[in-house]
């Protein structure tokens, strides 16, 4: 069975990028078939924090992504949190020194800083100089040690990356790492090893940063007989500059897309798109049309660029295709006390029917509280924009004809009204557009806005006479 693992660390914000790690593990298992483990890497007790990790839940969450097991759901391979898990990462380490896979070093920060920097100098990569393995000294437990891994000499590791193909690190380069470092707390690599082995995980997919540590893990499998299981790196994600991912391009905290009034159903498709793309050339589809043709193999191995721009559309597709009710649920928390106030407290069909009115002008949840501002501005408000408008702004046969027109109106359903307005401009010998305009701004005092009809049939026939005469007295 296939064996999936989400490994995050709760040292900061969840970041778009580990999200879409979270997301790319889900639909391989979806489209697969098999289980996602959820596993906290926590052992970096300082930078660690219970609210980043309570942020993980959140964000996986608000998308719809959910683990088979994990520190929240139950049973299975666990303990899944990396801090409840340190006496098997000792008992491992006992194991790979009896074995002689692993030695005491008892190097100083200060020799190894002048390994370092004679490794500057010298223009070549530092490597760890050895000198504690088979030394003398191993015995000096009285000295503070850390545990490291005994690369073997003069070998090569290869292995093949789903989406990146054939890899190969030449093993000297990469020399004898630290596995335990001297407080006893497991370095990345060990623990994340140790973890894959128990957890029984099959595959890999995590970002490219981890690439250069898939050979140090790969000969820790090796030391305790374990099948190494394949790997995935997805391609880095990158702002429309081509460079890293960064606070520059937006936002990289994913609750602050919530905040943005982002719907999560866009945001999951916009991070699928980061890496993947669809065999047909689809953009905007469903979670269930992504699963039917995602395969890792169509991941691709360049940056993949996370463009605010194109998030927007696509969150403006979602919000156009969103049910009536769907919307005004979605739409219902961005909303200020203070403006459905000033809307008069409207039924819920009558909110549902201002917000369809503006959904076509909308990128944002968030951006419903200034659009139905449109209905709560009063006749005189109205009138004195029209009143300080450049001329030309409203067609002179509009201005002089509309209350005629709305006054022998009958039928006050959106969708007549459309039909009535339209024969009625067309009857003016104007063009349409100017037209539409001209009606727009005598009916709002707005240059744009929701859609005419429906914005008519909210206001009523009373209230749009009224203004309209309101309009043609003061203006
Ligand atoms: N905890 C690591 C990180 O957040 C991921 C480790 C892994 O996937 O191997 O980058």
């Amino acid at each position: 069975m296939n064996r999936f693992r989400f490994a995050p660390s709760p040292t900061g914000h969840l970041h778009i990028g580990t999200l879409r790690t979270a997301l790319f593990n889900v639909m391989a298992k979806e489209a697969m078939g098999g289980s996602v483990v959820l596993r906290i890497e926590d052992t970096d007790l300082t930078r660690s924090d219970v609210a980043f990790e309570q942020g993980i839940y959140d964000g996986l969450n608000w998308l719809g992504l959910t683990m088979d097991e994990g520190p929240i759901s139950g049973g299975g391979y666990g303990p899944y949190r990396q801090s409840e898990r340190l006496g098997r990462y000792r008992d491992v380490a006992e194991r790979l020194l009896e074995s002689g896979h692993a030695y005491r070093c008892v190097c100083t920060d200060e020799e190894l800083e002048a390994q370092r920097q004679a490794a500057a100098l010298a223009k070549r990569p530092y490597v760890y100089s050895g000198r504690c393995r088979g030394a003398g000294i191993l015995a000096d437990e009285s000295r503070p040690y850390v545990l490291r891994f005994a690369m073997p000499t003069g070998r090569e590791w290869y292995f093949r990356d789903i989406i990146r193909g054939d890899i190969v690190f030449d093993g000297d380069l990469l020399g004898d790492f630290v596995l335990v470092r001297s407080d006893g707390m497991p370095s990345y690599n060990f623990a994340v090893v140790v973890d894959d082995i128990d957890m029984k995980i099959t595959m890999v997919i995590r970002g490219e940063d981890h690439i250069s540590n898939t050979p140090k893990q790969m000969a820790i499998y090796e030391a305790l007989g374990s099948i190494i299981p394949q790997f995935a790196h997805l391609p880095m994600i990158l702002g429309p500059d081509k460079s890293k991912l960064s606070k520059r391009h937006g936002a990289t905290n994913v609750m602050a897309y919530q905040e943005m009034g982002v719907l999560p159903e866009a945001l999951l498709n916009h991070l699928m798109l980061l890496g993947w793309s669809d065999p047909n050339g689809r953009e905007v589809m469903t979670r269930d049309e992504m699963v039917g043709v995602f395969s890792l193999e169509r991941i691709s191995k360049s940056g993949a660029v996370f463009d605010l721009d194109k998030l927007k559309w696509m969150n403006g597709q979602y919000i156009r295709h969103c049910s009536d009710v769907g919307l005004l649920e979605r739409v219902r928390p961005y909303l200020s006390d203070a403006l459905l106030n000033d809307l008069g407290h409207p039924s819920q069909e009558r909110l549902q029917a201002m917000v369809r009115s503006v959904r076509d002008n909308a990128h944002f949840l968030t951006e419903f509280e200034t659009y139905l501002q449109v209905y709560t501005h009063s006749d005189d408000w109205v009138a004195s924009v029209i009143g300080n408008l450049p001329d030309g702004s409203v067609e002179p046969v509009v201005y002089d004809r509309l209350g005629e027109w709305v006054g022998q109106l009958t039928d006050w359903s959106a969708s007549q009204l459309d039909e009535s307005l339209a024969a009625w401009v067309a009857g003016l010998g104007i063009p349409k557009g100017k037209g539409f305009k001209s009606v727009r701004w005598l009916l709002s005092g707005q240059a744009n806005g929701p859609h005419l009809g429906q914005m008519m049939a909210i206001m009523g026939a009373d209230r749009v006479i009224q203004r309209v005469e309101k309009i043609r007295r003061l203006v």
